[in-house]
Order: structure tokens, then sequence, then C-alpha cells
């Protein structure tokens, strides 16, 4: 887990100052929220990819994700001093590939916590009312808690059997299982983000909207195509790109047969299960995290012949899950976690002693 930095005692090297150049115009972005990717021009290639979330504080740095920082590579440990010199004292994600550092705040909106700058360092008070605060724990222990919970409510085949309104759903798979999740593994988080009461309709979306109603019928339908012809004329000209993956083209004649096979995979093959969350705010707080935290799981990986595996999505292949926002975003800490827990205590209640089984 967690290991800390002393980040005043720490000298900058060569990377420091391309990180620092390629970030000048970029600090309100930054202060924003927004994810900043940069490709500095002098950052070493030697070395290995791979993403932390930090939490940057006046005299030290925790990150979050290692036992030991020094596991964590050389250029994130780079950027940690530079947005420590800058005084921005808040928790990042930052990550590196090849050539691309990417530096995000993890905002308000999307875990509870707000980039402070280094003249109005929130009170502990403060903290306390924005919610994750304690430590993060790595994902696979909140991930395997996550999958019991939900185990112990009746596994759905219809929107119809939904008792409530409001809340977040998570659909599982034939075929798709782990350790955390012997009898399946969640392969999708859902929500109905904007507005209340939306759950039953969000749901019916899925199973019998139309591919610009559903992202995750777009996910599907895509991977159906692909599976069957990786040169389909519906997919081209690129992954992602063609009117059946892209925008909100109409599907073709050619492929407009696929909503009635998107249609059946749900029917046939997934099934779900429903937390009631009634508060909005929650309920989106709670959706980010679970999905960061189950995508980021490494017991919870998709089996070699999971549909998902053709997605266009690099973020569906890669987190097993038929989601691509907030895969990579900040995972669950222990609060939200005893939160959910609660939250599914309730939801069991709704539906009674009526119970099933996968
Ligand atoms: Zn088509
Ligand atoms: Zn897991």
């Amino acid at each position: 887990m967690a290991s800390r930095y002393y980040v005043r005692r720490a000298r900058g090297g060569k990377d420091d100052a391309a990180i620092e150049t390629a970030l000048e115009d970029k600090w309100d972005a930054i202060r924003r929220g927004d994810k900043v990717q940069i490709e500095p021009s002098s950052l070493r290639r030697s070395h290995r990819p791979g993403k932390d979330r930090v939490d940057i504080q006046p005299d030290h740095v925790d990150f979050l994700e290692k036992n030991d920082y020094t596991q964590s590579p050389v250029p994130i440990q780079a950027a940690v001093r530079v947005l420590h010199a800058q005084g921005l004292f808040a928790r990042f994600h930052i990550a590196v590939s090849e050539d691309t550092l990417s530096i995000q705040a993890i905002t308000t909106e999307r875990a509870g916590i707000e980039v402070r700058s280094a003249e109005g360092v929130a009170s502990q008070r403060e903290l306390a009312t924005m919610g994750s605060t304690g430590p993060v724990p790595a994902p696979e222990q909140p991930c395997e808690a996550i999958h019991e919970a939900l185990e112990t409510l009746p596994l759905l085949d219809s929107p119809v059997e939904v008792p409530f309104a409001d809340g977040l759903y998570f659909f599982y798979e034939e075929g798709e299982f782990s350790d955390h999740a012997p009898n399946g593994r969640i392969v999708r988080v859902g929500n109905h983000p904007r507005r209340q009461g939306g759950l039953v309709s969000r749901l019916r979306m899925h199973y019998s909207g139309n591919k610009n109603s559903s992202v995750f019928r777009k996910f599907l339908g895509g991977a159906l195509l692909r599976r069957a012809n990786p040169a389909d004329p519906c997919l081209s000209p690129a992954p992602g790109k063609g009117h059946w993956e892209s925008g909100n083209a109409k599907a073709c004649l050619r492929c407009r047969p696929t909503e009635a096979r998107v249609s059946e995979l749900l029917r046939q093959r997934l099934r779900f299960r429903c937390v009631r969350v009634p508060d909005m705010t929650e309920r989106n707080r709670l959706e980010a995290l679970l999905v960061a935290t189950v995508a980021a799981c490494d017991v919870c990986r998709p089996s070699p012949s999971w549909l998902g595996l053709q997605a266009y999505s690099e973020k569906v292949r890669a987190s097993g899950l038929w989601n691509s926002q907030y895969v990579g975003d900040a995972t669950i800490d222990q609060s939200n976690l005893n939160r959910f827990q609660e939250l599914v205590s309730g939801s069991l209640e709704r539906f009674g002693r009526l119970k099933k089984n996968m």
C-alpha cells in the first residue's frame, strides 16, 4: 500500500526540468482538474510505463499504490516534485507510457477531494466533509468485498424485476469468473447519472433500445461485428470510427440486424444486480469509484474468450469491463466501501426474501 516520500529532502534532475518546461502553460488546466498530457522531449526513454496515485502535502507525498515509492516510475517521482514545487497540495493520478506523461487532479466531483493551492490548504474539518480522506487500499481487497456484498443480492433477468427507482447496476456475463467472484465477476457497472428515477428506464435502454441510446449496446454490437468479421464495412475506417461504433450515425441495412443480436445476447448471456442509491451525488461518486476499483483489480481479469476483448475501446479490453469512463481513476477507500456495503444491505430488504442463484 502507501509509502511516504519526504519531498523537501529530494533533489530534482533532468526529468524535473523537462516536465516543468512542458507544464509551463498548463497549470490552470491542472488546477481545474483537467487531465493534462505532455510529451516532455527529454524525458528519459528507458523508463517502464506505470501509474500511481499520489497525495501531495506540504512536506511529504504519499504514494498511494506502492509499498515503496521507488517502485513508481522515475518520471512520476519527478512530476511529483514539480507539482509540489508549484504548491499544488492535492491528490493526483499520474501515469507514464512510452513518451506521454499524464497528470490529473482527483477533483471534488470525482472523488470528494479538492485541489488545494498553497495559500488555501483545506482544514481537517473541511476535508472530513469532503469524504474520501482515508488511506486508499490496493484495489484487490475492496474488489473482493464488493463482489461478496453484491452476491447477497438476487440476480435479475429483466428491468421489470427491479424494486426501486434509483441505483447502480452491475452486469454479469456467462463464462466470466475470477477468484474474487467464483460465481461470476462484474463485467459492467452502470448508473443513471443525470436524472432521478431513471434506473429502470436506463436498463430498458440496454435491453431493448438501440446502439445510439446506450454505449453498452454500442460496445456489445461492435464486438459482435468484429468477432464475426474484423473487416466488416460497418466498423471501417477504423476501430471506434465506423458508423456502428462512433457518434450517433444510424445503423445501415447491413448492421441493423445487429440490434436484435445485442438484445438477444443481453437476454441469453447477461444478468444483473441492482443496489439502491437514492442520492444522485453519492450514486455518481460510487459509480466512479466502483468502476475504477474493479477495473484495476489484478485478480478479476477477463477470460481469453471474453467478447469484450473484441471491443474497440482499449479501456474495455484492458479492464475486463464494458466500461470506459472512470477506468484508471481513483479507487475506493474504506469509508466509501463501508457505505457501499450499507447500501447493499438496504437494497436486500427491498428485494425481500426472494433470491435466485446463477
Ligand atoms: Zn452498417
Ligand atoms: Zn477483483
